[in-house]
């Protein structure tokens, strides 16, 4: 059982100790550290494009954000007496607190109801970083099992948590592995966004679930009928499980993309009970072992929990999963989104589906000892 112990930094934002259950720990450490009070009114603005009825948050305040510290001065690492880090613990198992240079937030709050050309709002919601582990070097693939299944109960407990805020509408978990994709900070952590708004992917899936939905009374969901159909017919699958199976989709985007999905109709992390969430620990770590495996150096990756988004209509029949995407399509070489993809949206892909779902069926899932 994770054990959470929630404190406060010294600026006011708040970090959540979570602890691997056999190894409880006080931590009563405080932040001595001299920061200002951060203010709900530094939170940014939301802007409304017309063009495509999409919301941006103008950020301008986060250039100034710690860029690749020196490992000896990185703020993800326990704190020392040399390096004053974000977490005031000596030691800890995994961490979640609030992002010192948020996109989103602090301040929470609904967006602007019926927005047209001009519409401004306030960058409503809430930014978490989470620190998989107190090792500075190494990655999630390398964590134990047993870490993993804290990092989950983090994500599930923030769920939990950020969904009950005013205003939230949707909890997005998620990692960028690798410089290569826009890491600022090496120490091995994802993030959690709570969004005001339903961001633009996710209502086009959404908007795709209930119609399946409503095409079958209420008594099928899309991603339960795809997984079936990807399950029978066998060619893209990676991995199956007893709660989860993970293929390569029918139709991928990038050159090595995952979906892992539940085997039961859940809408986010926080809905799995503890058989699917020990599962989905080993599951997961075999995935991004592979992935790993495939090639002399780590891979590059977005892992990208897609959860139910709080809304009356959607939440019914929309299902969590993850989309695992890289855009790495050979050893020395990635896919970069161009024109197509960028101003148009409509992917290429160098690599059939099938293709990559053989290659990471046949790769080895252990830990490989090499990578740092
Ligand atoms: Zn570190």
């Amino acid at each position: 059982m994770t054990i959470a112990t929630s404190t406060l930094l010294a600026d006011g934002r708040e970090l959540i100790y979570f602890d691997d259950g056999a190894t409880h720990r006080p931590h009563d450490a405080v932040d001595t550290r001299p920061l200002d009070p951060r203010s709900a009114g530094n939170t940014g603005e939301l802007r409304y494009d017309a063009l495509t009825g999409d919301w941006v948050a103008i950020a301008a305040h986060r250039q100034t954000r710690t860029y690749l510290p020196p490992a000896d001065q990185c703020p993800l690492c326990p704190t020392t007496g040399a390096n004053l880090s974000e977490i005031p613990d000596s030691d800890y198992d995994v961490v979640v607190f609030e992002n010192r240079f948020p996109s989103l937030g602090p301040a929470v709050g609904a967006s602007p109801s019926n927005p047209e050309w001009g519409t401004l709002g306030r960058a409503f919601g809430r930014c978490e970083v989470v620190a998989f582990t107190p090792e500075h070097n190494g990655s999630f693939g390398g964590l134990s099992p047993e870490r993993a299944r804290t990092v989950i109960d983090a994500w599930a407990h923030r769920t939990e948590a950020l969904s009950a805020l005013p205003g939230v509408k949707q909890v997005f978990p998620f990692e960028n592995r690798g410089q290569d994709i826009g890491v600022t900070l090496h120490h091995p952590h994802g993030q959690i966004y709570a969004y005001s708004y339903i961001p633009p992917r996710s209502t086009v899936m959404a908007d795709a679930a209930r119609r399946h939905f409503d095409a079958h009374d209420g008594t099928e969901t899309l991603l339960g009928s795809i997984l079936a159909k990807e399950t029978s017919d066998g060619e893209r699958m990676v991995a199956q499980g007893e709660h989860f199976s993970a293929f390569v989709p029918f139709a991928a985007h990038m050159p090595l993309e995952i979906h892992l999905v539940p085997h039961r109709h859940v809408p986010d992390l926080a809905a799995l009970n503890d058989a699917e969430r020990d599962e989905l620990s080993s599951m997961y770590l075999d995935l991004l072992r592979r992935l790993d495996n495939l090639y002399d150096t780590p891979t590059p990756y977005i892992a990208a929990w897609h959860q139910a988004p709080l809304d009356g209509l959607y939440r019914p029949a929309s299902r969590l999963h993850l989309q695992l995407t890289s855009p790495r399509r050979a050893a020395d070489k990635l896919k970069f989104l161009a024109g197509s993809e960028a101003a148009m949206g409509a992917f290429i892909n160098d690599t059939t589906p099938e293709q990559t779902a053989a290659m990471l069926r046949e790769v080895c899932a252990e830990k490989k000892v090499t990578h740092a």
